[in-house]
């Protein structure tokens, strides 16, 4: 029963996967997520049901649209098959429960959000939005974390990315903290609760820190360059609660 369930939810994490490949293409350029129906859009030929199976049709056309062959980013089966394994990591560490539902809304945000900041350097408010009302509805729900875990998690999220941001402005003159990162800091405070927002932010300076030192290494980035934030606090939270417990416990031993 639980392995049926398991391969159930990997599947519906493909086809969501498939959704935010829609989410991410039309939320920045301002079109309706719901109409019209998939398109190429290259030659915006309307797609069928043998175009739109996750990572398959993608494996089964060459990565080319049907139609006019045009290249099909490696991107969309990507973004389907992590959708379906966080997915599947979040079932196999929670079950079906509340704190499943919370995070897996959480981790579909973040994965729209993740990639639109890549490519756009920005996060769109309307996603943060749709985060912090499912949140308040979660708690009030009694399904995710308790009110004054969410209330202490937004103060810890936002307030922490809000001062930082303060900070660079005043000592640096440079903003250091774009207001999409604080507002989505707060979003992930109200729905994962104080303790794994402490942690999300540790990972997500620890990964920055990393990436951006090897980008700089590498020459793919000079000094100076802009690297967008949103991944790594995207990959800070989807660490944080999956092995958030084991990792708090590791951390303390340390140092006690
Ligand atoms: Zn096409």
């Amino acid at each position: 029963m639980g392995y049926f369930l398991g391969v159930i939810v990997f599947l519906i994490g493909l086809l969501l996967g498939s959704f935010f490949n829609v989410c991410i293409y039309r939320i920045p350029r301002e079109q309706s997520i719901i109409f019209p129906p998939s398109y190429c859009t290259s030659c915006c030929k309307r797609l069928t049901w043998r175009d739109l199976i996750p990572v398959f049709s993608w494996i089964f056309l060459g990565g080319k649209c049907r139609y006019c062959k045009q290249r099909i980013s490696y991107r969309y089966p990507l973004i389907e098959l992590t959708t379906g394994l966080i997915f599947l990591l979040l079932y196999i560490e929670f079950g079906i429960s509340g704190t499943f539902l919370t995070y897996s809304i959480l981790c579909s945000i973040l994965i729209i959000a993740t990639v639109i900041d890549i490519e756009h350097q920005i996060i769109p408010n309307g996603l943060v939005i749709t985060g912090t009302v499912a949140g308040i509805a979660l708690t009030l729900a009694g399904l995710s974390v308790n009110w004054k875990d969410a209330l202490i998690g937004i103060l810890a999220g936002g307030g922490t990315f809000l001062l930082v941001a303060f900070l660079s402005q005043l000592i640096l003159k440079k903003e250091g903290m774009g207001g999409g990162d604080i507002k989505l800091m707060a979003m992930i405070g109200l729905m994962i609760g104080w303790k794994l927002t402490i942690l999300t932010i540790l990972v997500s300076v620890y990964a920055g820190g990393l990436v951006g030192g090897l980008l700089l290494l590498c020459g793919i980035k000079k000094r100076g360059d802009a690297i967008p934030y949103g991944p790594f606090i995207a990959a800070g939270t989807i660490v944080s609660v999956l092995f958030g417990d084991e990792l708090i416990l590791w951390y303390l031993n340390l140092f006690l």
